[in-house]
């Protein structure tokens, strides 16, 4: 008898203008699958074919190969036929082939990191049939060993051993390339390509045991199952970790009839844009390549041409490209098949206004018809993005929210981070042209393997081409350099996804892998030598090279705009020097959340006195050396009180213990007893003192002001005689005061009182008051669940949410490096707590402190001031939680203001 679960539909099929699918169903049909149907059913012309849909892959995660293929083998052989209806050939028949691709598709784009099977169907028979029909023998043939070769790695498991291993066919093709000492695959005659399916079908023999397969159903249910088992490849489960995508979603498979674009001179294939996907510009553009099939475009190993004739021109100025030649040699498809042209261009209009984004469309010419592949939301830079949602907003195809909801605070990142100061780039130092493929200033130094992209600080990953199986180094290096590839090759597409910076298709750089040398011209570099990247203008510059601030202004400053008419949370900063301070405010910040004033004591002027201050032996030693850190203390005050003026300034009273102020070696212990004209023993004794087993729990914190309420006093005296002394120039200043590591009431009202009666003491001296608020941190968890009773004297709260976490885990923040990672790639955590907020647990602190504050005092003020406060999901969370504020470190105020602004829309 048959279940429920095995009558329902589980393939869903496309082409001819019609579908059984559409574009909301991509949890089920994945991305690629639900756009296909989108597409074919507005008269877009898809290739026919079908979608086996995700929950499939779950049962075949499940269940197994077997009865998988029982479930779905009538839908797949009755939408095999439908594709022969449409098209005209049949699978398997040496007289008419249809021939197929079987491709992944995740609810998400996910780009290279599954599988892919092209030219499925093919044998000893059918290649005949394929010979006759097209009259192209070279082509069957060339096409029949990329099969094999597609097929084998993917679906037969024939791949690279080591790194320095190459792929067991491209090794059979370099021997025979040697043989025949020829140096290109177009250079393979008919022979050559027949030897190559033979010595191939061997190989596979050889290696695994068994034949190549021969009957095209048994090719297709491999591919199916391969593409599932591709969902749970190390690439694939490393992307998903990486962008936190849930492994219970599976892929989809998409089936569809294969459309050649290397059928001769009037085939071709292609990749589009229908905006600049690296500055948002809208200009349709993309890339083209006659006589080629759709990897040969993206693998780099031939230049690929523009589309359009204003991309061609922009393009031969970079490349230095004359004119006479670009045209001769290089023409856009515009120029060369303009009718062609005309109706592609028709539809990447018709595409981006039905999908009211940026489109990223993958075509094929198959002698002389257009055929569209694929189309998506295009990955795009931080520029690009802000410009393109601001644009769409003015063109009216989309609203306010909707322009704010487009952008990826977390993208913003790219904006805000310096680019090179062109100014000091000596023009002689550049080595090289390459293709501006992800904007962004990359200085480092080489390595030519990713998974050596640790090997230093700062590092260039310098490859011929990059591959998914690079994805993780590509993701440590500081930018990405390749020597073949377009826009649109591998590295260009991840880049700009990572906002990452690279220059790609550099062709004069000749790479060494073995000896690890980088050619051009007559220079070497070797692994380790120092490069910078410009990826805006595409500039390869030998050595280190200067970098400057960013501009804010344009479409970026109107989206920053648009989030403030939205947002009701305001955005503060984490701030410790004037100069921090003012960055703040250019980027938009309302304040100080969190001033921490132990960061100016290691300046080397101040961190003396404060040594001298920790080892004194009396209090009256301690007050003489607090008296040299008063005017210290205060002039900083003034400068950040000046840069916010008009805005609240949280000032943190000192919160780390005092070993980290003290020398820990002999050298420096000796230097210090001589200055401060005490005996080295004396010195070793009182660091030995404050050494502490957890230190992180130890005499930290309100602890300190509790035993040494002289430095309470005299932190209060420098903010409050700063207030002071701005207010006689007439600047606006609002000082709030902050007791960190609070656990008992008790602490709170001790350290209070110090404050208060310090206040009072100096606004008599001055014979001048200001009004200043005296609150508290929450960081310990103790201090969320007594928050009613420390509301009743706190003017506010701000959460330390790094130390809560710190605290609610038992992780220690300096020590929890050392498993954290583990815990990631073993799936016991999601994310780093102390990076994304834990919301499910330490969340709860932070809602009952806010909820029992305001029991006591319903207006207390309570805001964040943990890292948290700069990362998009944590912010939304505090906007739930019903938090006045976020502050977060200065280049992260724009994404918190954005994320502010989001969660208020949703
Ligand atoms: C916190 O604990 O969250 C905090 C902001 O303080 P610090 O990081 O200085 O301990
Ligand atoms: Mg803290």
């Amino acid at each position: 008898m048959e279940t429920i679960s095995e009558v329902k539909t589980r393939v869903y099929r496309f082409g001819n203008k019609t579908a059984d699918g559409n574009s909301k169903m991509k949890n089920l049909l994945g991305g690629k699958g639900a756009n296909l149907a989108e597409m074919s059913a507005i008269g877009i012309p898809v290739p026919p074919g079908f979608t086996i849909t995700t929950e499939v892959c779950t049962e075949y995660n499940e269940l197994g190969k077997n009865k998988v293929v029982k479930y779905i083998k009538d839908e797949v052989k009755q939408a095999i036929k439908n594709i022969e209806g449409i098209m005209g050939t049949k699978f398997g028949d040496p007289e008419n082939p249809l021939l197929i691709s079987v491709r992944s598709g995740a609810r998400v784009s996910m780009p290279g990191m599954m599988d892919t099977v092209l030219n499925l169907g093919l044998n000893d028979e059918v290649i005949s049939g394929l010979v006759e029909k097209t009259k192209n023998e070279r082509f069957a043939w060339d096409s029949y060993r990329r099969f094999i070769q597609m097929y084998g790695g993917v679906v037969l498991g024939m791949k690279p051993e080591t790194k320095e291993d190459i792929d067991p066919f491209e090794e059979i093709m370099e021997h025979l390339k040697d043989k025949r000492n020829i140096e290109l695959d177009t250079e393979f005659t008919v022979q050559d390509l027949q030897d190559l399916v033979y010595d191939f079908k061997d190989a596979v023999k050889k290696q695994t045991g068994h034949d190549f397969p021969l009957d095209p159903w048994d090719q297709l249910w491999g591919a199916i199952m391969a593409v599932f088992d591709s969902w749970n490849g190390d690439r694939a489960i490393y992307y998903r970790k990486m962008n936190g995508y849930p492994a219970d979603w599976g892929t989809a498979v998409n089936v569809q009839a294969m459309v050649y674009g290397n059928m001769g001179q009037n085939s071709g294939t292609g990749v589009c844009f229908t905006r600049d996907a690296g500055t948002g510009e809208n200009v349709f553009n993309g890339e083209y390549l006659i006589n080629a099939q759709g990897e040969d475009v993206v693998a780099g190993v031939r230049t690929p041409q523009q589309i359009t004739k204003l991309g061609s021109e922009r393009w031969a100025l970079l490349a230095q490209v004359k004119e006479a030649e670009r045209a001769a040699n290089y023409p856009s498809l515009e120029e060369l098949m303009p009718a062609i042209f005309s109706e592609l261009n028709d539809y990447q209009e018709k595409l981006e206004k039905h999908y009211r984004d940026m489109q990223d469309m993958e075509f094929t010419i198959q002698e002389g018809k257009l055929w569209i592949l694929q189309t998506r939301n295009g990955k795009r830079t931080g520029a690009a993005m802000v410009k393109i949602a601001v644009d769409l907003l003015k063109e009216g195809q989309i609203d306010e929210k909707e322009a704010l909801m487009r952008i990826e605070p977390n993208k913003l990142d790219e904006l805000l981070h310096p680019v090179f100061d062109t100014r000091s780039i000596n023009k002689d130092n550049i080595i090289a042209q390459g293709l501006p493929a992800s904007p962004g200033a990359a200085t480092g130094q080489i390595v030519f393997f990713a998974d050596e992209a640790d090997k230093y600080k700062y590092t260039i990953l310098t490859r011929i081409e990059t591959s998914p199986e690079d994805l993780e180094g590509m993701n440590i290096a500081k930018g990405i350099l390749t020597a073949r590839g377009g826009m649109t090759s591998h590295a260009a597409v991840v880049a700009r996804g990572m906002g990452k910076c690279c220059v790609s298709g550099a062709g004069a750089l000749k790479i060494d892998y073995k000896n690890r040398v980088l050619r051009v011209d007559n220079k070497e570099y070797h692994e380790g030598d120092w490069i910078s990247l410009n990826g805006s203008t595409g500039n390869i510059i030998e050595g280190k090279v200067p970098t400057m601030e960013p501009e804010l202004s344009g479409e970026f400053a109107e989206i920053m705009k648009l989030s403030d008419k939205y947002r009701t949370m305001k955005v503060r900063t984490n701030a410790d020097t004037p100069k921090d301070a003012k960055a703040a405010r250019n980027f938009g910040a309302e304040g100080i959340g969190l001033t921490r004033t132990e960061h100016m004591f290691f300046e080397v002027d101040r961190i003396r006195a404060m040594r001298e201050m920790i080892l004194a032996d009396t209090i009256k030693g301690r007050k003489a050396a607090l008296r040299d850190l008063l005017p210290m203390q205060r002039s900083d005050f003034e400068g950040i009180f000046e840069a916010m003026k008009g805005f609240p300034v949280t000032i943190r009273l000192l919160d780390p213990p005092l070993h980290e102020f003290v020398p820990h070696q002999l050298a420096t212990q000796k230097e210090l007893a001589e200055d401060l004209h005490i005996s080295l023993a004396s010195v070793k004794n009182k660091v030995a003192d404050l050494q502490e087993f957890n230190p992180m729990l130890g005499h930290r914190g309100c602890r300190l002001g509790i035993t040494y309420p002289e430095i309470t006093e005299m932190q209060t005296r420098a903010i409050i005689e700063a207030a002071l002394n701005l207010k006689e120039k007439g600047i606006e200043v609002i000082p709030e005061i902050m007791v960190p590591l609070v656990g008992t009431v008790m602490e709170f009202v001790s350290q209070e009182n110090v404050i208060r009666s310090t206040a009072q003491k100096v606004f008599k001296e001055r014979k001048d008051s200001v009004e200043y608020l005296v609150g508290t941190m929450i960081e310990i968890p103790r201090a969320a669940l007594m928050a009613d009773q420390i509301a009743e004297h706190a003017d506010f709260f701000s959460f330390g949410t790094n130390d809560l976490t710190q605290m609610t885990y038992g992780y220690s923040r300096d020590d929890a490096g050392s498993f954290l990672g583990i815990y990631l790639k073993e799936g016991i955590l999601t994310s780093d707590p102390f990076e994304v907020l834990d919301q499910e647990g330490v969340g709860q602190l932070v809602e009952m402190g806010t909820e029992r504050g305001r029991k006591t005092k319903p207006d207390l003020k309570v805001g964040i001031c943990g890292e948290h406060g700069g990362e998009p999901s944590s912010v939304d969370f505090c906007y739930r939680t019903g938090l006045n504020y976020v502050s977060c470190s200065p280049f992260r105020v724009p994404i918190a203001r954005i994320a502010a602004a989001q969660a208020a829309i949703s």
